[in-house]
Parts: C-alpha cells; structure tokens; sequence
C-alpha cells in the first residue's frame, strides 16, 4: 500500500546538512514511525513521502522553510544573569527549558559576557538544509485509537502511559 493519510509508515533515515556532516540517523536504533499527515515530521519528508511504499529508496532535500524553519533573530535574547536566579550554573551551550509568552521553549546559552547572558530559541537545526536518504520499511492502515490519539502507538512510535480505563 502506499503511504497517504491516516497511514502509519516506518521508514529509516540518515540526516545530513549540505556539507555532507551526518546529523542523524536512525540506523543505529529502531525506524521511525509516525502518522502521515499529521504533521509529525518536518513538511518537506512528509509531502515526500506521499504515494511512497515499502522498499522505496529516495533522497529528499529540504529546504529551511520545510524543514525547521529559518533562524530567526527575535528567539534570540540577551539577558541579566539575574534572571536565571541563583545557584545556576551557566557555561555556553547550556541547554534548559523556559516558559515564554510564546509556551514552553527549549533554549540554549550562545554567548556570556559578564553579566548579559545570550540565549537562542531556534530549533539546533534552523536554517540548515536538511538531506534526507530515505528507506520506507512498512506502511500499515493507522488504529481509530492512533487517529483519535494523533500519534503512533507501539513499536517505533510515541511511548506514553494511557490511563487505565
Ligand atoms: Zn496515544
């Protein structure tokens, strides 16, 4: 079957950026699974994905606006140290979560300059093309739970405690 909405497919990828400089891969784990056309992985692999079966092998690149966005300079900030409170400590390339007006927002130190902190919001990944080398392993009608859910249940997908009915 191809893959199309309310499909579960599994697919194993390797990652690069345009250097050639791997940045990830799933070959070393499991596959990833997740519901097509519920925007699980970035918009420029899903859309190419789309009418894919298992056993296809296809490249993908994917530009910034596809992928994990551009960076952008307003998730950028310079800080007071004091407000990060006391007794933690800070080095560049601490990573720590934050409540913004725009939600729960992982950050990361970039620059320390006495007291002024720099801190970046941007995905590790905004800006990067991303190059995918894609094998699809399965695709499989998804659950009326996993549709309900928005999600994939069991091997290779969302692991989370359903409350017991
Ligand atoms: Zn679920």
């Amino acid at each position: 079957m191809q893959i199309a909405d309310r499909c579960v497919a599994t697919f194993h990828y390797t990652l690069t950026d345009d250097t050639g400089a791997a940045l990830d891969s799933s070959r070393d784990r499991e596959p990833l699974s997740y519901l097509h056309g519920s925007g699980q992985i970035v918009a420029g692999l899903e859309r190419a994905l789309a009418g894919r079966q298992a056993g296809d092998q296809l490249q993908v690149v994917v530009a910034p606006v596809d992928g994990y966005g551009e960076h952008q300079e307003e998730l950028v900030q310079t800080l007071s140290r004091r407000t990060f409170g006391g007794g933690a400590e800070l080095t560049v390339g601490t990573r720590f979560r934050a409540d913004t007006n725009m939600g729960q927002m992982t950050m990361v130190v970039t620059k320390i300059d006495g007291d002024q902190v720099t801190v970046d919001a941007n995905h590790p990944l905004a800006g990067t093309t991303l190059h995918f080398d894609v094998e699809v392993m399965g695709v499989r009608d998804a659950s009326a739970e996993e549709l309900l859910h928005g999600h994939v249940h069991g091997a290779g997908g969302q692991s989370h405690g359903h409350p017991a009915k």
